[in-house]
């Protein structure tokens, strides 16, 4: 099984209304029906949360499900407590990239006491939401080919992918193959990578696995992992990044971002970062690994995030049972989205055409932003 914890597609230092509707659907009458009795409610419940009832988020959200579970067991249905309510941005999942549309209210799925069969029938179905609110997911580094990538990768330990692609350019114009590389002058490499920070190591990083690369492998980037893990300063994380991207080998990137939302998503309890590769990949045909590593990294990128995840804003709240551990008021949440969720340029200067097509805007190059 691939494993790949760094990211061509990370940092490593750093709907709808149809997906509502889709929520609402899966709920019995009662609850619809309490759904569009109680919107309004909802609204003023979830000001409240926002400003006074974080300390008691969890203690409510336990409540709530247990209230649920007794709804659907009792004919006191009715007069029980309506069912967690989630606001959710109702951004259908197109290829407009910028903005959020207004929350709409509808049930959470508490994943308590969840079959396998369901947990992998709800991992799926958060994959396939998120495939389309980001069908224009891709690597977030910039480059060209095999090469490009892997100095890239290198680089982008301890920084972001937007820094590493700010810097690049200037080092593949001067350096465009590893041959060129492997005889640079290490003071003018450091100077060029010293944004990237680390750049002395980073510096006979680079040169140490060019100059291998080229006397090794006739300046080519082998396209194996046992050769890849042979190179200066290539671990396994970076050899499954150049593997997954630029080889075609699929793989589960498990970066800072991957652990953080497949553990709010309750696909596993790991902490150990191959464990979690492991129990994950097994959710998911290896076809679909590469992809859903994208999807994952964008979506923790830019809505669910670490401290502040746009729970409010987020299209995969009704499948999602960490749903309130963010900011659950829309209008708020929607000041949280980041990149082109929040209307900003994206992390590559040079993105794919969908990118673009989608209303994304480039990175600007160093120093102009
Ligand atoms: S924690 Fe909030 S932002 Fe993250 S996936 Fe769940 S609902 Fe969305």
């Amino acid at each position: 099984m691939d494993v790949r914890r760094d990211s061509a597609v990370g940092e490593q230092g750093p709907d709808g209304g149809r997906k509502a509707k889709k929520g609402a659907s899966g709920t019995k009458g009662t609850e619809r029906t309490s759904v569009k009795k109680t919107a309004a409610k909802t609204t003023t419940a979830a000001a409240k949360k926002a400003t006074g009832a974080k300390k008691t988020a969890s203690a409510k959200k336990a409540t709530a499900a247990k209230k649920t579970t007794a709804v659907k067991k009792t004919t006191a249905a009715k007069k029980a407590a309506p069912p967690k309510k989630v606001a959710v941005a109702p951004e259908k999942a197109t290829a407009t990239v910028e903005g959020a549309a207004p929350a709409r209210t509808v049930a959470a799925h508490p994943p308590k006491g969840e079959s396998r069969t369901a947990l992998v029938r709800r991992a799926r179905r958060i994959n396939r939401e998120l495939a389309e609110v980001y069908p224009y997911a891709h690597p977030e580094l910039d480059f060209e080919n095999s090469f490009q990538l892997l100095i890239a990768t290198v680089l982008s330990a301890q920084t972001t992918d937007l820094r590493v692609n700010q810097t690049t350019p200037a080092l593949f114009a001067k350096y465009p193959t590893p041959e060129d590389l492997a005889v640079a002058n290490p003071e003018e490499v450091e100077e060029i990578l010293r944004p990237t920070g680390f750049f002395r190591a980073k510096t006979r990083s680079v040169i140490g696995l060019s100059k291998a690369l080229a006397a090794d492998f006739g300046g080519e980037v082998p396209g194996k992992l046992e050769d890849l893990v042979k190179l200066p300063g290539v671990g396994r994380k970076t050899a499954f990044v150049v593997l997954g991207n630029a080889f075609g080998r699929p793989g589960i990137t498990v970066d800072t971002h991957f652990q953080r939302l497949v553990r709010r998503w309750r696909w596993t309890d790991e902490t150990d970062p191959d464990k979690i590769e492991a129990t994950v990949g097994a959710l998911f045909p290896k076809s679909d690994w590469t992809d859903l590593s994208h999807h994952v990294i964008w979506h923790g990128r830019r809505i669910c995030h670490a401290r502040k995840p746009a729970c409010g804003a987020c299209p995969i709240a009704p499948l999602c049972p960490a749903y309130g551990e963010g900011e659950t008021d829309p209008e708020k949440a929607k000041k949280l989205l980041k990149y082109e969720k929040g209307g900003l340029p994206g992390q590559r200067l040079n993105p794919p055409q969908a990118y673009l097509d989608a209303g994304g805007r480039p990175a600007p190059p160093l120093g102009a932003g």
